[in-house]
């Protein structure tokens, strides 16, 4: 009994003052990697992901006993998740609801604390929850489709975007595909950034029918590449810039120049063991000039797409 006690007391360590406990637990096994060892990531790369994540409201995939174990989506805070790591409550249809933010790499290590393994961000912030200050175009590519249609595909529509007056940024998701980031200047609704993100889409697959769908539905897309704009609605997520990915290999979403982007470079290139190498060799941030790009979506532009 005491024997056990002292063990348990041993179980935990603090990093930036947040308590973790079982430190040493293995979340990617392949990897070896440890709760502390993820802890540490955050702590070291948080000025690279905080400026696009922090204060918005937060969903996580959460694997517990680690990525091979069992994992779940989560939208609202529960009991786990440290107090420290703020709340805000948002309206919904009927009534609020309580959703996670982070404001700083504690926060961070509160995520983990709760084992956190992925952060899926809204498009838009707390403090103008109903305004998108970006979009996200999902390029989805089901089984069959190649990297390289993907590589082409980012490119066409990031054409279509800039004949718009839309400059576009691109990350690897640490998965299958690609993402396309489009900053804007909150002014449109909800309402009105899906709509304009589904017309371009929508444009963009019929311009290449055979290769291209804006259908979600897994029959519909068979052999041809989603272009998934369902990412835009109020509630919807996606991934965060350097957030850890609950898949083999510790894979990290990360954002890179459109020069970078070759057969060579995978979507999941970067992984938590390899991703710091990348910042540090770094000149500047892949994505500089994001916040300077920011458009809005106004009447011309949502007449631009048909709308
Ligand atoms: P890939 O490149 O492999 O497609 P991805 O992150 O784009 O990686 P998707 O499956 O295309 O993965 O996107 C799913 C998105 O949907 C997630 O990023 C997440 O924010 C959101 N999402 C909404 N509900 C869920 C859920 N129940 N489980 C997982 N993701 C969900
Ligand atoms: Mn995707
Ligand atoms: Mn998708």
């Amino acid at each position: 009994q005491r024997r056990k006690q002292n063990r348990a007391d041993k179980d935990e360590t603090e990093v930036l003052g947040v308590r973790l406990t079982h430190p040493d637990r293995i979340l990617f096994p392949e990897q070896g990697l440890t709760k502390l060892d993820l802890a540490r990531y955050y702590e070291d790369i948080q000025d690279w992901i905080l400026p696009h994540l922090a204060r918005r409201p937060l969903s996580l995939v959460r694997c517990p006993q680690g990525r091979t174990d069992e994992c779940f989506f989560q939208k609202h805070p529960r009991s786990a998740i440290p107090d420290s790591v703020p709340r805000v409550k948002i309206p919904e249809k009927q009534g609020s609801a309580d959703y996670l933010y982070v404001e700083s790499a504690a926060d961070l290590v509160g995520l983990v604390q709760a084992g956190a393994l992925e952060i899926h961000p809204w498009g838009s912030h707390i403090d103008d929850i109903d305004h998108p200050d970006i979009l996200v175009f999902d390029l989805d590519p089901s089984p069959g489709v190649n990297w390289k249609e993907v590589l082409r595909v980012a490119g066409t529509l990031r054409d279509r975007l800039e004949s718009l007056g839309m400059q576009s940024f691109v990350r690897t998701t640490g998965g299958k595909g690609l993402h396309l980031v489009v900053p804007l200047v909150p002014e449109a609704d909800w309402e009105q950034a899906k709509a304009f993100a589904r017309a371009v889409a929508q444009l963009h697959a019929n311009d290449d029918p055979e290769r291209l769908t804006t259908q979600s539905s897994k029959t519909r897309r068979e052999g041809l590449l989603f272009i998934d704009y369902l990412r835009n609605g109020r509630g919807n997520t996606a991934v965060a810039s350097y957030s850890v990915r609950a898949r083999q290999g510790a894979p990290v979403a990360v954002p890179v120049r459109w020069d970078e982007l070759n057969a060579g470079l995978r979507a999941d290139r970067y992984s938590v063991s390899n991703l710091r190498r990348r910042l540090a060799a770094l000149r500047e941030d892949p994505w500089e000039g994001f916040l300077d790009a920011a458009r809005p979506i106004n009447t011309k532009l949502l007449k631009a797409v048909g709308l």
